[in-house]
């Protein structure tokens, strides 16, 4: 197992601070859902648009997006997938930094959200004129950021990166003796310097989701399933990641869930991804690692409350009124699509499968 030291001391930043919305889900009766889902799916033809969702979105957005030929996945796949396929509007059910990936890279595209207020901690704890100087105070530095990060976060960094793809870039740049400035994860950036041994200075923010996750309660859960597997999404703290069977993105945690010899697995992500995580591994229980206990806050209660903001209903109102587009400074976007590109042409130079193997 993998000793964590602790990185506290090293932030160079304070946290900042900002609101976190109450996790509100879409309610809606069942006499109204049907007639919804076949409006969207009129809406859709006639727009002559397709669906990209995240993970930890509702299931019947994952539904949906499943049935009327969209995509689930992570971030940068689903603006892979928007790239690729015809369609001149795509609908990005997720947060904020998700659309503008799909713009930077679809700039031709109508880039379409259910709400535009859906965002992110970690893109919230990284303003970017702020970034901006923590760059300038570190000339010598190349800049690294997550993709979870704003349009012009990452005008401003010389790598964009993804949970799957993060530990290879920097041992990448380490090798060439080059010294990093990682932002925004803290959690994400320790175990990325814990795996490849890089001079890192790192930005302090967090997810509410991962943040969350509670050592000592997931040890008493342990305990009471001793045959079950622990599988741990990398922003989680360091005390969580050193108990998992498996550490990785949300697809590679669904990979394993579908492959590990176990039939039981103990889950700490957001819970929007068991929808897929089941529909991979059929028959196998799947508990939610505890957010709760001693010292908790229990802020999001594994469940991102940005993610939340997306539904049906208004999604069907994005496509019907054309609302909550996405527009970018052409400038920033073609910035920012300089380290993106960076990351998928290192990636296809690997042979790795960027797509479809990343990040929350
Ligand atoms: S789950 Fe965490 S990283 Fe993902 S969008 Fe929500 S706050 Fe951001």
């Amino acid at each position: 197992m993998i000793s964590f030291s602790p990185i506290r001391e090293r932030y160079p930043v304070e946290t900042r601070s900002y609101e976190v919305p109450e996790t509100v889900t879409e309610q809606l009766e069942p006499e109204e859902r049907a007639p919804l889902v076949e409006k969207i799916k009129c809406l859709l033809r006639d727009r002559k648009a397709v669906i990209v969702a995240h993970y930890y979105t509702d299931s019947a957005l994952q539904q949906l997006a499943d049935e009327t030929g969209g995509h689930v996945s992570d971030s940068l796949d689903m603006a892979r997938f928007g790239y690729e396929h015809p369609a001149s509007t795509l609908v990005v059910a997720g947060v904020r930094f998700m659309g503008e990936t799909a713009k930077i890279l679809n700039p031709e595209k109508r880039v379409l959200m259910p709400d535009l207020e859906a965002t992110c901690s970690l893109d919230l704890g990284c303003p970017a004129e702020e970034f901006s100087a923590f760059c300038d105070s570190h000339p010598d530095r190349t800049v690294v950021v997550y993709a979870n990060t704003s349009a012009r976060v990452k005008a401003r960094a010389d790598w964009v990166v993804t949970s799957s793809s993060a530990v290879d870039i920097v041992a990448h740049l380490a090798a060439r003796r080059e010294k990093i400035l990682w932002a925004p994860d803290k959690y994400l950036g320790g175990y990325i310097r814990e795996h490849t041994g890089a001079d890192m200075v790192l930005w302090n923010a967090a997810c509410v989701v991962h943040e969350e996750f509670k050592a000592l309660e997931l040890e008493a859960l342990r305990r009471q399933h001793p045959d079950a597997k622990v599988l741990v999404h990398p922003e989680s703290p360091a005390s969580v990641v050193a108990q998992a069977d498996a550490v990785g993105s949300t697809s590679a945690l669904i990979k394993a869930a579908r492959e590990l010899d176990a039939s039981k697995f103990i889950v700490a992500t957001d819970k929007g991804i068991f929808y897929k995580m089941q529909q991979a591994a059929p028959g196998k229980q799947l508990i939610e690692a505890p957010t709760a206990g001693r010292s908790a806050t229990c802020k999001s209660c594994g469940h991102c409350p940005w993610m939340a903001m997306n539904g049906l209903g208004k999604l069907a109102a994005c496509l019907e009124n054309g609302d909550n587009e996405i527009l970018l400074d052409p400038q920033i976007a073609a910035r920012a699509r300089v380290p993106i590109m960076r990351l998928l042409d290192f990636t296809k130079a690997r042979g790795q499968a960027v797509f479809g193997t990343n990040d929350a």
